[in-house]
């Protein structure tokens, strides 16, 4: 196994990109990532959590803008034609060992 060749013994940190689009809670997804990892090596590890603002392109006035929700209309101009740019985000960052 790749983490057991390079020497590591735990995992002390796991960073984690979410953006606010993907419909996940950071706070749920969390509490769940403590309960999976806890009989593992990672357990312990601190999580870092980072949310990712939503943002999308409209065509109607071609700006790129802000968004709360994923099908939110332009706040610019109300149009409805957008193409999501940031927030549907969910990776896994980087993993620290030791
Ligand atoms: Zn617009």
């Amino acid at each position: 196994m790749v983490f057991e060749n390079a020497g590591a013994a735990r995992v002390v940190r796991i960073g984690i990109d979410i953006g606010d689009l993907t419909g996940f809670e950071p706070d749920a997804l969390a509490f769940c990532l403590e309960a999976l990892i806890d009989p593992t090596t990672a357990a312990g590890a601190t999580i870092d959590l980072v949310r990712i603002p939503g943002s999308g392109f409209c065509h109607t006035c071609t700006r790129e803008v802000a968004l709360a929700r994923r099908y939110d209309a332009c706040p610019e101009c109300g149009g409805l034609d957008i193409d999501l740019r940031g927030g549907r985000e969910l990776r896994l960052r980087e993993l620290e060992v030791e």
